[in-house]
Parts: C-alpha cells; structure tokens; sequence
C-alpha cells in the first residue's frame, strides 16, 4: 500500500508539474518504484552472487581476507549497482533477507577458501543499520558461522558511523554481543559521517576503515595526508587496526606504507572479483 501511496504522488507530481524539476522528481520516482518491483521479483540464488576484494596485509603482502560486496544482475538492466539496490532494500525490508543470504553465501565461501589455503582468513559482510539492530541479529550470525564450521575471528562486520548515533543502546548492546564471541568490528567509511568521535570509546570497535576519499592522491593531496596520517595515529592509540580502501595507485601505498597502516584494500591490488576469478587469482596460488 505505500507503493500505490507514493505511486499516486508520482503521478500528481507529473501532473500539475509544470517545471523540470518536478519531472526529473516524478521520473526518479518512476524509476524507483520499477526497480523496487524488480526487486520484488528476485531470487537471491539466481539473481544475486557475491564479488570479493582482498584485503592485504600491507608490510608482508599476504592476503588476510576479503570484502564481499553483492551483485544484482537485472535481467533487462545488467548489473545493478548495490548503491542503488541497497537503500531501496534498506526502505522496503527487504534488507533483512537479502543480508541474511548474503551472510550465508559469504560464510559458505570462506570455509571453503580456508580449507584450500590453509590460511584463517577473514570475510568482511557489509551490514546496514536496520539489519545490526534487527531482532536476533546476534543469534543469526552466530547460527550462520557455525553451520559453516567457522571460527568467530573469521568474519568482520563493516558497520558505518550513522548507526551508532540512531539508537545508541542498543547498538552498544549488539556490537558488544558480538565482540564477546570474537566477531571484529569495522567502521566502515570512517571520518565522512557527522557523528562525534565520542563514540570511538563508547562501542567496543576492533578497527577504522579509512574512507576512498582520504586514501587518494594521499601522495600529493597535503589535506588527505594529514588526515590519513591523523586517522592511523588516532587508530594506534585506541588499540584499532586499520585498514585503507580505495587504493588505486603505487604513490598511494607508498605513503600508507609509510605511515604504519596495517592493511589496505583497492584497485590496485585487485577489483571485486566473482568467487571463481578471486580464487584462481588469490586463493590457488596459497594453496598448501
Ligand atoms: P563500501 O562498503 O564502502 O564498498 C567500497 C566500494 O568501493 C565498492 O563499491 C568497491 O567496489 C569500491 N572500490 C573498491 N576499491 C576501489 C578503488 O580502488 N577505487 C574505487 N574507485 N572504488 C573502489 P560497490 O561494490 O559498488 O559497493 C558500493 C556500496 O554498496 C558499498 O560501499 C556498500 O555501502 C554497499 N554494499 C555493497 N555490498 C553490500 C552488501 O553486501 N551489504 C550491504 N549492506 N551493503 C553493501
Ligand atoms: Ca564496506
Ligand atoms: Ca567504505
Ligand atoms: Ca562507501
């Protein structure tokens, strides 16, 4: 019913609309609500698959682990970018399924590429807000990495810092859950969202992910410098680890390197692969 709500103010909008902006609202609106529909339709197994992206540890050059990050393949549009598909997910519920399945898929993997290497390598999920403070999130994790036959530190959850300002008891309540099992906690994004670093002392964090938008031109960009720098020596004192994405260039790992940052993420050491390109790539050359 709220689909047919916000269809009706579509068509207003396009209606009395006489200047451009209330069409480019009432098309975005249009385009919305198809692909919310689309969505509607999906089957995660067929419709959704899971690329990842090595996280690598940046003084031994050893893979540690990955980033999963979901796929949708329309079967008009092609891929659909999760930027798009996840906040419309995220307002529909159907966040909750589809990062249920993710989790799933994401663990399913992992146990395998462990058995292959030999390595205790960590899955980083990415989990949105609604989903961390959804009923039994705690319990479902948990129940996931143990039909999997994982340990706790094999799994990392990405969390991003508007989570801790929405409902700060009981986000404290679940990372701690969380923590206490060994699950690791990361900020995701870190220092691009509005929140006070308060928080830093009041939730049991494992480490800070410096945001792409830090990470570049770090080589030249004296602004990013600073607060690259700032972030890994704010991370070293609060006992984190750290990890930068987005790396795209040499010049750039240089200066992380440089600057003690323990493990980095970006283009340059790969983009996300699809399960069978990240382990010819990654996981074959490991092998015991
Ligand atoms: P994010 O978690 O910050 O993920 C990093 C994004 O940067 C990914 O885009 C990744 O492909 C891209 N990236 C990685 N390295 C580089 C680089 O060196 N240069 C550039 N330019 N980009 C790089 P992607 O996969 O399109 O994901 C976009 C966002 O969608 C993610 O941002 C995350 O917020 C969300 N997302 C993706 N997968 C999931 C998921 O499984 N669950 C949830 N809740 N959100 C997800
Ligand atoms: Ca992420
Ligand atoms: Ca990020
Ligand atoms: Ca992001």
């Amino acid at each position: 019913k709220n689909s047919t709500a916000a269809l009706g103010e579509a068509q207003k909008i396009n209606y009395e609309g006489i200047n451009h902006f209330d069409h480019e609202l009432a098309y975005r609106e249009q385009k919305w609500l198809q692909l919310e529909n689309d969505l509607r339709q999906t089957n995660f197994d067929e419709d959704f698959f899971l690329t990842y992206q090595p996280k690598i540890n940046l003084e031994t050059k050893k893979l540690e682990g990955m980033e999963a990050l979901v796929r949708w393949r329309h079967p008009q549009k092609g891929l659909v970018s999760p930027i798009e598909f996840i906040s419309i997910a995220e307002e529909n519920g159907m966040i909750l399924s589809m990062g249920e399945w993710i989790l799933d898929d994401a663990l399913k993997q992992t146990r395998r590429w462990i058995e292959q290497t030999g390595e205790p390598l960590q899955v980083a999920v990415n989990v949105s807000p609604s989903q961390l403070l959804s009923a039994n999130f705690v319990d479902l994790v948990i129940s996931c990495i143990n039909r999997h036959k994982l340990a706790a530190n094999n799994l990392e959850i990405e969390i991003t810092e508007e989570v801790m300002v929405e409902d700060t008891s009981l986000c404290n309540q679940v990372l701690s859950a969380l923590r206490e099992k060994g699950i690791s906690i990361a900020i995701d994004d870190f220092g691009t969202g509005y929140s006070s670093l308060a928080y830093l002392n009041r939730f049991p964090l494992s480490k800070l992910k410096i945001d792409r938008s830090f990470v570049t031109n770090i080589h030249c960009n004296e602004g990013n410098y600073e607060i690259v720098r700032t972030i890994i020596a704010l991370s070293k004192s609060m006992n984190l680890e750290v990890v930068a994405e987005g790396i795209e260039a040499q010049d750039e790992l240089d200066v992380l390197n440089q600057l003690g940052c323990q493990q980095g993420q970006g283009y340059l050491f790969s983009k996300p692969l699809e399960a069978a390109e990240f382990e010819k790539i990654f996981i074959a050359r490991q092998k015991v």
